[in-house]
């Protein structure tokens, strides 16, 4: 099957009782059973329900794993992953990650005994010079958010192989329609559907796909157990958003390009990353993991006073933090998603106060490229 019919026929397609082509809401917690512990495969609805199950099997198929999860969160589906290790063990993360994972794990995860270490991944010998005795995971997010760093999964993989390390990989920005981790070595592939997947800034909602089946069994038991799973009625809003992942990512990934063609030629604007572009410095990695290089890009306006002179003028780009739905979002990092980095530290990172990160979204190209032009002066 090729991409975009899995999305709409891969896991489980429509009802077969009744024919609906659109999986049921299954809107229930309880189910009758024939005898004492005989029931048809589901009991409650924390433990299992056909409309996540549904969608369980769909991201499961589109990522190429062996067994899918669904939580209520992308932060559920990253502490629920988390919960695979043991007090006493030690994760490698690349330095970037999502805010709310490193606050999880500097916040929350340290007091339970798993501790982390923050460094470029996209840089192997940094990896290297992380290792402990106790290390049982590598944690990757590629690209990065905001400068898009591209780590290169297989070289981690092997890398993560020969020292028998768990390797997850948060693939929310570049979706498993540009990227499959899996296919590249990776153990777990994690996903905040709040984005992409979903599509419509409409449902919050996490994804977890694993390629072993007690890998699978364990997750399982964690997510029976502390039960951080996703509703019915978000599940199913979740498989209506999936089914046009492919012609969305497609026409994001045109006007992204679109809107790179009139930046670089801005004045105003000194520096753009996106790993689509020929100098960025993981131009070639990505290229070779990914089909495409998806629709988030950053660019430097040289200062503070430009950036929010830019903001308070543009019209079709959203000021929000998130990303990944149908509408172009706009945000500073330095003053939103980054505001806890101290800024001595924001600045060694490259995040200026000038740097503005943008979502592209699916509106006409022509409108969005007005829309800057008009913003920028
Ligand atoms: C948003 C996001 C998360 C957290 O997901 P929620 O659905 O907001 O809990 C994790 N990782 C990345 C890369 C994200 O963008």
């Amino acid at each position: 099957m090729r991409k975009k019919t899995q999305l709409i026929h891969g896991g489980i397609f429509g009802d077969k009782e009744t024919g609906a082509v659109s999986t049921p809401i299954y809107q229930v917690s309880t189910y009758q059973q024939e005898a004492p512990g005989q029931h048809s495969g589901y009991e409650y609805s924390r433990t299992g329900n056909p409309t996540r199950h549904a969608l369980e099997e769909l991201i499961k198929d589109i990522e190429g794993g062996t067994r899918g999860f669904a939580f209520g969160s992308g932060m559920a589906a990253i502490t629920s992953t988390m919960m695979l290790l043991n007090s006493g063990d030690h994760v490698i993360f690349t330095d970037d990650v999502y805010g709310g994972t490193y606050r999880i794990m500097t916040n929350v995860m340290n007091r339970l005994g798993i501790s982390s270490t923050f460094v470029d991944t996209s840089d192997l010998s940094q990896i290297e010079g992380a290792l402990q005795d106790n290390t049982k995971a590598i944690f990757i997010e590629t690209p990065t958010n905001p400068l898009l760093k591209v780590t290169d999964l297989e070289a981690v993989s092997n890398y993560a192989k020969e020292h028998d390390l768990l390797m997850i990989v948060d693939n929310t920005f570049t979706t498993p329609y540009f990227q499959n981790p899996i296919k590249h070595g990776a153990d777990i592939v994690l996903h905040s559907a709040t984005k992409y997947l979903g599509g419509h800034s409409d449902v919050v909602a996490g994804l977890v796909v694993v390629n072993d089946d007690q890998l699978g069994e364990d997750l399982h038991y964690i997510q029976n157990s502390s039960g951080a799973i996703l509703g019915p009625h978000d599940s199913w809003l979740l498989m209506r958003g999936i089914k046009t992942l492919g012609i969305r990512m497609e026409e994001h990934e045109v006007n992204t390009q679109a809107v790179i063609e009139f930046l670089k030629d801005h004045p105003i604007v000194e520096k753009i990353y996106y790993p689509g572009l020929e100098d960025h410095s993981g131009y070639d990695i990505a290229k070779k993991q990914c089909s495409g290089f998806g629709a988030m890009l950053s660019f430097d306006v040289g200062s503070e006073e430009k950036a929010n002179e830019l903001l308070s003028k543009v019209r079709y780009f959203t000021l929000a933090e998130s990303l990944g739905a149908v509408e172009s979002l706009i945000s500073v990092p330095a003053k939103m998603t980054h505001a806890s980095i101290p800024r001595e530290r924001r600045l060694e990172l490259g995040i200026t106060d000038g740097l503005i990160r943008v979502s592209v979204g699916i509106e006409d190209k022509e409108d969005l490229i007005a829309d800057l032009k008009h913003a920028l002066g």
